[in-house]
């Protein structure tokens, strides 16, 4: 399928086609005709958008697009929609270009919107191509010589949930919970160096590259170098998997499924990654068929590992993880909406087993 759309300039519509058509468990808010799943109120002061349903099959398809040659092309109503609609097509298709990215208000203008597109680019409009969920707007673009694609058409067997998996898995916060001692170690080294310390909410090093230890802590990239592989090396060498880790992944090989362990842990600060990672795995018996070290790039690992379900605490990696169509799973120990979140392994392994393996 993603064959005939190689090369061409494709228009996808967000609600129903990037995402699930569905809110609160409805399809239509019964507010008034023009309105869909969402009621005014929604549309006007909640957050919806931000927690719809990115559709696997789409965001496979579109990571593997021309990102010159991939627009949205979405209906919208209220402008607090439109900014909650950039960010969730940031974080959920980071392949589409914001500048490609168009709302417009009137489903039915679409094709014509194609069309203008068409003239302004000085393409062929037999090279661009609309995919949209609602019919009557799909015949129209089809009469005027658009091809137009229902999403039902890029739902193919293979992008089911296979029998046995390659599970990736991360190491720090995710088999461990170290996320407070090191902190707090940060804290008391910085505090050592007379360094001031900023205020953060929610820590996270998004690049894995250090860069937000600097960041809070102005480390300088020495000061840097020896809290990473001194104080972090020696807290995460004595740290204990979290509780059921041990078992659930024994479980989850005899289930049938293969076990990937991938780390940032890297050479830049580290000696030895690879056996830093690896001592510690198999002083605390932890089954893996691979360990994949110097992985800073999650995504690029998981693509390249052909990883199907993937397993981290940090929700910048799953995000990037989930962009390219692979299933993810968050350890995260404050509780959340979110439904592939997790402060339990018990519960992941539960979750494993309901929703895939089967
Ligand atoms: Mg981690």
């Amino acid at each position: 399928m993603i064959e005939k759309l190689k090369d061409k300039y494709v228009f996808f519509d967000v609600d129903g086609t990037l995402s699930e058509y569905r809110y609160n468990n409805k399809l239509y808010s019964g507010g008034c005709p023009e309105l869909g799943c969402q009621t005014l109120e929604d549309l006007l002061f909640s957050n919806l958008f931000s927690k719809a349903r990115p559709l696997k099959t789409m965001q496979k398809i579109v990571s593997n697009l021309d990102s010159n040659r991939v627009f949205v092309l979405g209906t919208t109503v209220t402008n607090n929609e439109v900014e909650q609609k950039y960010t969730w097509l940031k974080e959920n298709y980071p392949n589409i270009k914001h500048e490609n990215i168009c709302f417009i208000s009137s489903t039915m203008l679409k094709p014509e919107v194609i069309l203008e597109y068409c003239k302004h680019l000085n393409i062929n409009k037999e090279d661009a191509v609309f995919v949209d969920d609602r019919l009557d707007v799909l015949r129209k673009a089809e009469e005027l010589g658009i091809t137009a694609y229902h999403p039902s058409s890029f739902v193919e067997k293979k992008y089911i949930i296979k029998k046995y998996m390659k599970i990736g898995i991360d190491i720090d916060d995710t088999l461990t919970d170290v996320k407070d001692e090191l902190y707090q170690a940060a804290v008391d080294y910085a505090k050592s160096l007379g360094k001031k310390i900023e205020e953060e909410n929610d820590f996270e090093d998004k690049n894995n590259n250090g860069n937000k230890w600097q960041e809070v802590f102005h480390f300088n990239y020495q000061e840097l170098k020896y809290f990473l592989k001194d104080i972090q090396e020696e807290i995460t060498n004595k740290a204990l998997p979290r509780e059921y880790v041990v078992d659930v992944i024994n479980k989850l090989k005899e289930d049938g499924n293969e076990i990937i362990i991938i780390t940032a842990r890297d050479y830049e600060f580290h000696d030895d990654p690879y056996k830093y990672s690896k001592d510690w795995l198999d002083k605390n018996n932890i089954y893996y068929d691979k360990l994949v070290v110097n992985a800073r790039d999650k995504k690029k690992a998981c693509v390249e590992e052909k990883i199907d379900l993937f397993i981290d605490d940090s929700k910048t990696n799953c995000l990037a993880v989930a962009s390219s169509g692979i299933n993810t799973i968050r350890v995260c120990n404050e509780v959340t909406d979110a439904e592939n979140c997790f402060n339990n392994w018990q519960d992941i392994y539960n979750y494993i087993k309901s929703n895939y393996n089967s």
